[in-house]
């Protein structure tokens, strides 16, 4: 069963110890779960016990893999559960998914002790870790302590005894939650399919604009990777009318936001109020993301590079390949320009109406983009010597009437030609569900749509993200498994 963030208040929240070994977080965390009266787990001895070895065995017989394998399964369980203290393995936070999972329902407190003390001071016993001797036992320490500081609510450094560290533990809980309360009691969390957002005065706003709007996923992956990283931001979505960017833009100079994400009507109608546009945004003559620094408007565009990461993580790189793509609305603008760039052979753009594919065409190198009708006769000609199909029209999508009549035209294709939709909703259209029956490699669009969304919200942010550990992150959040 799911237990959402929406049944469970703060006083509930689970206190969880990260840091490095002998940092202090068993012992530590065996004294404050009794001075809470919690019950207390510390994940080593968990996985110990369920794994019915030693960690020193899980790793010389399974390799470390393995062993954060089963350790984040643990993690996903013990989030779903409440008033619990947990002392975590000091590589927990490795994985972003823990991290997620940890701060989801809990306050982490990292026990920041120096690692040099950590090494002279401490009886490591046979820790993996601890077998290289101290050099290496700082150098990962180093290697970890963006991460542990990421990770962390509160950063714990006041180790003189462990009853000052327990002392100052129960102190900064109690502070935390009391500014939890009076900061964003009630309006102030906003849970989202179970998921919490926190609210603070100094959050940064930052939305998606459209019209409609409301049917969008971009909120739940942006908060969701924002929750996961531990950043300051708040995501929403916002109606703005056809033909009403510009006053938007203004609003949300004025209002202070840091940024926001557009999708139809208005990623042309930005393109010219930015103060700067990106290479790709002035390739496509479209802009999904503008960020706004000290007033002015910087104007991107992630699309076409969502696209072509969606389909390099399936191994098919577009360079020197034949691609063929259905539709010349904005999205395949995008992915045929984008495609072009990265010298695919030959760019096909097969359109009901042929003057937009034209126009497509014109808009690239000479030659690199051809357009073409849509039907029987010319996908005849065309699709044989295809090696990657792509559609970007709207037929097949959830809430879209029109669907294929005919989709014989997939005869055509060689059988090793992987065949990409760019609709995420249903997750497989009548479209891929056909060309999968007729043997082919599939993809839909959500991989596009999460990178995207992770291109966009570096723009915001000014930072690098980790977009394959964001995609493993927001698997479950966007693919939910049926509960049990
Ligand atoms: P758009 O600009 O409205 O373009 C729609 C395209 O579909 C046009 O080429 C249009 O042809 C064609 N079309 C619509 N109805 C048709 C029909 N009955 N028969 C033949 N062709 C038809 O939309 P868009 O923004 O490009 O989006 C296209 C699709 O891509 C949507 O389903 C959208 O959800 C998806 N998308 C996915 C992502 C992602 O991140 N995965 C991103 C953007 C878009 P005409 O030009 O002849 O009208």
């Amino acid at each position: 069963m799911t237990t959402s963030n929406q049944t469970r208040g703060e006083s509930s929240l689970n206190l969880i110890l990260i840091g490095m070994m002998g940092s202090g977080k068993t012992t530590c965390g065996y004294l404050l779960a009794q001075r809470m009266g919690r019950k207390f787990v510390d994940m080593d001895e968990l996985i110990c016990l369920r794994e019915g070895r030693l960690i020193s065995d899980i790793f010389a017989t399974d390799g470390e893999e393995y062993f954060r394998k089963v350790e984040s399964e643990l993690i996903q369980e013990l989030s779903q559960r409440s008033n619990l203290v947990i002392s975590t393995g000091g590589g927990a936070i490795l994985r972003p998914e823990n991290v997620a999972a940890l701060r989801s329902h809990g306050v982490v407190f990292w026990l920041n002790r120096p690692a040099d003390h950590i090494f002279d001071n401490e009886d490591l016993g046979d820790r993996p870790l601890a077998q290289n001797g101290k050099a290496a036992f700082l150098k990962t320490f180093a290697m970890r302590e963006e991460k542990y500081r990421r990770a962390a609510h509160i950063v714990i450094q006041d180790f003189t005894s462990i009853q000052v560290t327990v002392d100052t533990i129960l102190d900064q809980w109690a502070q935390y939650l009391h500014n939890l309360r009076n900061v964003s009691a009630p309006e102030g969390r906003i849970t989202k399919g179970g998921m919490m957002v926190e609210l603070r005065n100094s959050t940064k706003k930052l939305c998606v604009i459209g019209d409609p709007v409301e049917h969008s996923k971009s909120p739940i992956i942006q908060n969701t990777m924002i929750s996961a990283m531990g950043l300051d931001y708040i995501y929403m979505a916002q109606f703005v009318a056809r033909g009403k960017a510009g006053q938007w833009l203004e609003a949300a100079k004025m209002a202070g936001y840091a940024g926001f994400n557009a999708t139809m009507p208005h990623k042309v109608d930005l393109v010219p109020l930015m103060d700067y546009l990106d290479e790709d945004a002035r390739m496509y003559k479209a802009v999904n993301t503008v960020s706004i620094r000290n007033g002015l408007a910087y104007g991107h565009n992630t699309d076409g590079r969502g696209f072509l990461q969606s389909i390099l993580d399936e191994g098919i790189d577009p360079k020197g390949r034949t691609v063929v793509i259905l539709g010349a609305g904005g999205a395949a603008k995008s992915v045929a320009l984008k495609l072009a760039q990265q010298k695919a052979k030959l760019v096909y753009v097969c359109n009901r109406t042929l003057s937009k594919a034209a126009a497509l065409s014109s808009m690239a190198p000479l030659g690199s983009i051809v357009p073409s009708p849509i039907n029987n006769q010319a996908l005849a000609r065309i699709l044989p010597r295809c090696d990657l199909l792509i559609n970007c029209t709207s037929l097949g999508m959830t809430g879209v009437a029109d669907q294929w009549e005919d989709l014989s035209f997939l005869d055509y294709l060689p059988a090793d030609c992987p065949v990409c939709d760019l609709i995420y909703s249903p997750s497989e259209t009548l479209f891929l569900e056909q060309a999968r029956l007729r043997g082919h490699q599939t993809l839909n669009g959500l991989n596009m749509l999460i990178w995207q969304a992770v291109f966009a919200l570096e723009h915001f942010t000014d930072t690098h993200i980790d977009g394959h550990a964001m995609k493993a992150i927001l698997d479950p959040v966007l693919n939910p498994r049926p509960e049990n």
